[in-house]
C-alpha cells in the first residue's frame, strides 16, 4: 500500500507527520507523493481540505485519515496520543471506507470564455466584488427567487458543521446526498423578497445563481478564494464525484458533533 501525508506546518504537526512516516516505512509501506492509496493528514480540518484539493484528480483511488493537533475536527478526529495505533490499524488491518457526498459547482462566463468547474468538500461561498449580492435564484430549472444580500453559502452534508452553521443552517448527516443553501445577511422588505430559510436540495436538483448586473463576483471553494469577471451563471449540485474517508473505528457523526459543540 502506498500513503502520503500532510501538515499544517506547525512543529507539532511537522514531527508527527515525520513519525508517521517513518513508521509506516519500516512496515514496508510505500512512501508516494503523487499517487497515495491512503493520505494522512496531521493538523486540523483545514489542513484536511488542502489534502482534498491536493488529490481531488483521484479520489477513486483514495483515502483520507486526520489526525488533529488542534481542537477535535470533523475531518481530523484521531488524537496524537492515537498515532501508534492509527498506524498499526494503517499497516496491518484491511480498513472500511465511508463515503461523504460533495458539491460540484460550474461557473460559466459570458464572452465564450471555458467554463469552471471545481469540487467542495465543505461549501462554495458567492458574494459581490462591489455592494450586495444580487442574484437571481433558480431551483431546478425553475425561477425561484431574486437574492440580495451579502452573500450565498451553498454546503455539503459534512461542510454543514461549518461555515454553514455560523449562518444558521441546519447540521446533515453526510448519508444524505445533498446541499444545502444558506443565506448571508437577506435583505427582505415590501421591495425584496427572499425565502429566509436555509434549503436542503437532494441529488439532481441543482441550483442555478444568475447574476443581475455586471459585477464581478467573489467565489470561494472551501478554504480557496477565486475571482470571477462576466459571469453567467453559478450552478451547484450534488457532485457524482465522493470523498473516501478510511474508518478504523466507529465515531459516529452526532458524537463528533456533541464532541465538537457541546462538551468534550
Ligand atoms: P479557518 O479560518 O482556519 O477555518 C475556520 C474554522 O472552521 C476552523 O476552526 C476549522 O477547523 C473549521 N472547520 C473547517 N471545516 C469544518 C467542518 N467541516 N466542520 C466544522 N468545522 C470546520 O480556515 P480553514 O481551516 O482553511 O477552513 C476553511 C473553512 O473555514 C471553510 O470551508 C469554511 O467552512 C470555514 N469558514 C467559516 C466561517 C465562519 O464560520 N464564519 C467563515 C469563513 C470560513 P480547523 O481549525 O481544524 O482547521
Ligand atoms: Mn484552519
Amino acid at each position: 500500500m502506498k500513503f502520503a501525508t500532510t501538515s499544517r506546518g506547525d512543529e507539532l504537526s511537522n514531527s508527527l507527520q515525520e513519525k508517521i512516516r517513518t513508521y509506516l516505512l519500516e512496515f514496508e509501506l510505500e512512501h508516494d507523493e503523487e499517487q497515495p492509496d491512503i493520505v494522512i493528514s496531521v493538523g486540523g480540518d483545514g489542513t484536511l481540505l488542502h489534502a482534498f484539493h491536493k488529490y481531488q484528480h483521484r479520489l477513486e483511488e483514495t483515502a483520507f485519515v486526520g489526525i488533529h493537533t488542534g481542537h477535535l475536527g470533523f475531518y481530523a478526529d484521531w488524537v496524537p496520543s492515537e498515532v501508534e495505533k492509527l498506524v498499526i490499524h494503517i499497516a496491518k488491518t484491511p480498513f472500511r471506507i465511508v463515503e461523504y457526498p460533495l458539491l460540484e459547482v460550474t461557473v460559466r462566463h459570458f464572452d465564450g470564455e471555458k467554463s469552471a468547474q471545481y469540487l467542495a468538500l465543505n461549501e462554495c461561498t458567492v458574494k459581490s466584488m462591489e455592494g450586495s449580492l444580487v442574484m437571481d435564484v433558480e431551483i431546478k430549472g425553475e425561477p425561484f427567487e431574486t437574492f440580495r444580500g451579502d452573500g450565498l453559502c451553498i454546503s455539503t452534508p459534512s461542510g454543514s458543521t461549518a461555515y454553514n452553521k455560523a449562518l444558521g443552517g441546519a447540521i446533515l448527516h453526510p448519508s444524505l446526498e445533498s446541499i444545502q443553501i444558506s443565506e448571508m445577511a437577506s435583505i427582505n422588505n415590501r421591495v425584496f423578497r427572499t425565502i429566509g430559510s436555509p434549503l436542503v436540495l437532494p441529488k439532481h436538483h441543482t441550483c442555478l445563481l444568475k447574476p443581475v448586473n455586471d459585477v464581478d463576483f467573489k467565489i470561494t471553494i472551501d478554504h480557496l478564494f477565486l475571482v470571477h469577471k462576466k459571469v453567467k451563471s453559478i450552478q451547484c449540485r450534488v457532485a457524482e464525484q465522493k470523498v473516501r474517508f478510511a474508518r478504523f473505528r466507529p465515531f459516529p457523526f452526532w458524537k463528533r458533533v456533541r464532541e465538537s459543540f457541546i462538551v468534550e
